[in-house]
């Protein structure tokens, strides 16, 4: 069944509106292509993401992962790349994953399929040519999927990922965001967080970097350890 054949048989079961909201934005929404959420549930495995990057703070929060020697996984804006092509490549090189978060990060909400195709395919370009990685993950800004959004992932072989719990980093104080991403994290879980803020120059993450500083030990103490979202999907046994 294609897209509109799928939706328009669902939204009858469910009715219009709700279907549609959760279509575009649920975390575990499948309609507009292959999405996950979280990993093995299995393994005490925790994936830490940061979205909207690289910007110029990107390299502070680098220190702090490096400091606790955690992997994470970077869903970069490919316009960001452009103007931050060191610091990109310093992500990579620090052997986290990098993801494709689209070029400029638009909602893909009543856009086109080409035009959705474009943002993916120049950032998926862009992030390959600036660092050497393929990224293989693919995030929608703000979580929002569209028609289109299934073709563009199968040609540029992306598999979408959404998050199990995010921090609200953007605007919430260190010690809340903290309370959350604690509280939330179990096996698998895939926490959401932000180096960037869209397309803005320098921005102020000192929310992220503290809370950062608090989560890790806090869920070492707790068990969990941390992988790449690639790792969390496909464990080495
Ligand atoms: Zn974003």
């Amino acid at each position: 069944m294609g897209d509109v054949a799928l939706i328009s048989a669902a939204a009858g079961i469910f009715g219009a509106t709700g279907f549609m909201e959760y279509a575009v934005r649920g975390r575990s929404s499948r309609v507009f292509g292959p999405s996950v959420y979280r990993g093995d549930r299995t393994r005490p495995a925790l994936a830490l993401t940061f979205d909207d990057g690289p910007s110029e703070s990107t390299p502070a929060l680098l220190e702090v992962l490096a400091r606790h020697t955690v992997p994470a996984t970077f869903f970069m804006c490919g316009s960001n790349v452009r103007r931050c092509p060191s610091i990109a490549r310093s992500v990579v090189a620090a052997g986290h994953e990098a993801g494709n978060h689209s070029d400029s990060h638009p909602r893909m909400d009543f856009r086109s399929p080409e035009f959705i195709y474009r943002e993916m395919a120049l950032a998926q370009e862009t992030i390959h040519q600036t660092t050497g990685a393929i990224p293989k993950l693919f995030r929608a800004p703000y979580g929002v999927r569209w028609f289109g959004l299934r073709a563009a992932q199968q040609r540029l072989h992306l598999n979408g990922v959404m998050w199990t719990v995010i921090g609200h980093d953007w605007k919430w104080p260190a010690p809340r965001v903290a309370r959350l991403l604690i509280s939330y994290a179990a096996n698998g879980g895939i926490l959401c967080l932000h180096d960037g803020r869209t397309l803005e120059r320098a921005p102020d993450i000192r929310a992220t970097l503290d809370a950062v500083e608090m989560i890790i030990p806090a869920l070492k103490e707790r068990g969990f350890h941390f992988e790449t979202v690639s790792q969390i999907l496909c464990p080495k046994t």
